[in-house]
């Protein structure tokens, strides 16, 4: 990846690299997203959540520049992304494994000193016989599974495990935590619900910290910050809250090449199943981009492109590779082999793309492929 530099007004593909699309990632807006979510919880603390390879672009460069902003703690999802990504980052930060401790992993997890998320008393108690056996305090998080019925302990479980805790000389419980179901819905009654059983859990563990919100949980208010909040999506420029205007910067901007054009008259099939056919004379372009790359199938003849801000709409079904566009509302030649098109930029936001495929700005954002020259700046 090394070197490069990145110009917005590139609007050709390289052919130094052979590439077809460009997925650029903005580690400054990356940063100042941090900055601003950190402002937002203070007093509290901001982690970041790293999981899934930094939802899609990229945990090792991610994680350095929220490091360089301040960042501390950063959670993933899976032991082997922690293995992965631990020797990665300084030594003066704390990286949680939020899907808890599975049997067999427990001298791995200690090994690669990682902190495990506890979501049950089993795990809870392999931790601490690994603790014995290794001769050392480890550390760990508890989860309570506060309505979400996903993952962490049952509330009810509160009492015995705090009695065992107080017997346990060999593990340190850094926090408490839960997760919000419906924290991007900021007048949904789950959320105050969860609230309210958090703290009658906290009540159980009175000397310890509580960690509550992912990136809506920020937007809910302070009774929800606790000590550390957990955002991943408004990191990385997705809104936090549905229906309101997303404070968050950009991050990512995806532009992928045209690999042909054609003029067709009216009644020409475009794509597989010739499920689009043409009413009336037509420019089409295709561009190098498929479901392959993370744009889903269920696009098809919704989603769009954009060049120089004009609306490109997607024609017939999305291919594995590649997908077809009308621009006749360009004028005549402004496109031609290699020119790039916007997918995602300043006039088609990450929730515009959702939107378009039916899902969320999560899975679009975690689904871009691997064919993309990821250019870091
Ligand atoms: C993914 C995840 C987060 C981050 O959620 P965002 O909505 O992306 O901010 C926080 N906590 C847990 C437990 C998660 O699984």
């Amino acid at each position: 990846m090394g070197q490069f530099t990145f110009h917005a007004q590139d609007r050709l593909a390289d052919a130094d690299t052979g590439a077809s699309g460009y997925l650029s990632i903005d580690l400054a807006a990356l940063r100042r997203n941090y900055q601003k979510l950190s402002t937002a919880v203070a007093p509290a603390t901001a982690a970041a959540v790293v999981k899934a390879n930094a939802y899609g672009l990229g945990a090792e460069y991610v994680s350095k520049a929220l490091y360089a902003q301040g960042c501390r703690h950063f959670f993933v999802a899976h032991l082997t992304e922690a293995i992965e990504l631990k020797p990665r980052l300084p030594d003066d930060t704390q990286l949680f494994v939020l899907n808890g401790l599975q049997p067999g992993t427990e001298v791995r997890c200690a090994d690669a000193g990682a902190i495990p998320v506890l979501n049950s008393i089993d795990q809870f108690r392999r931790w601490s016989s690994t603790a014995q056996k290794l001769g050392r305090v480890l550390r760990a998080v508890l989860q309570f599974d506060t309505g979400m019925s996903r993952l962490g302990l049952p509330p009810q479980e509160r009492t015995a495990l705090a009695a065992e805790l107080k017997g346990c000389g060999n593990i340190e419980i850094l926090f408490i935590m839960s997760h919000l179901a419906c924290a991007d819905e900021a007048d949904n009654r789950q959320n105050t619900d969860q609230l309210a059983e958090m703290r009658r859990i906290a009540a159980a563990f009175p000397d310890l910290d509580v960690c509550l919100a992912n990136s809506g949980g920020v937007f809910l208010g302070g009774d929800y910050h606790g000590v550390l909040a957990r955002p991943g999506i408004a990191l990385f420029g997705g809104a936090p809250t549905a229906g309101r205007s997303n404070p968050m910067e950009a991050v990512v901007r995806l532009d992928v090449a045209v690999i042909q054009t054609r003029a067709v008259p009216a009644g020409t099939p475009v794509g597989y199943g010739g499920a689009y056919v043409t009413t009336t004379e037509a420019r089409l372009a295709t561009i190098a981009a498929g479901y392959a790359d993370g744009l889903p199938r269920s696009m098809s003849d919704r989603g769009a492109v954009f060049y120089d801000g004009v609306r490109l709409p997607i024609v017939g079904r999305v291919s594995m590779d590649s997908i077809t566009v009308d621009v006749t509302a360009l004028p005549e030649g402004a496109l031609s082999l290699g020119s790039l098109v916007e997918v995602l930029g300043p006039h088609q936001t990450l929730e515009d793309v959702a939107e378009a495929a039916g899902t969320i700005s999560y899975e679009i954002l975690t689904s871009l492929g691997r064919r993309y020259e990821r250019r870091y700046r």
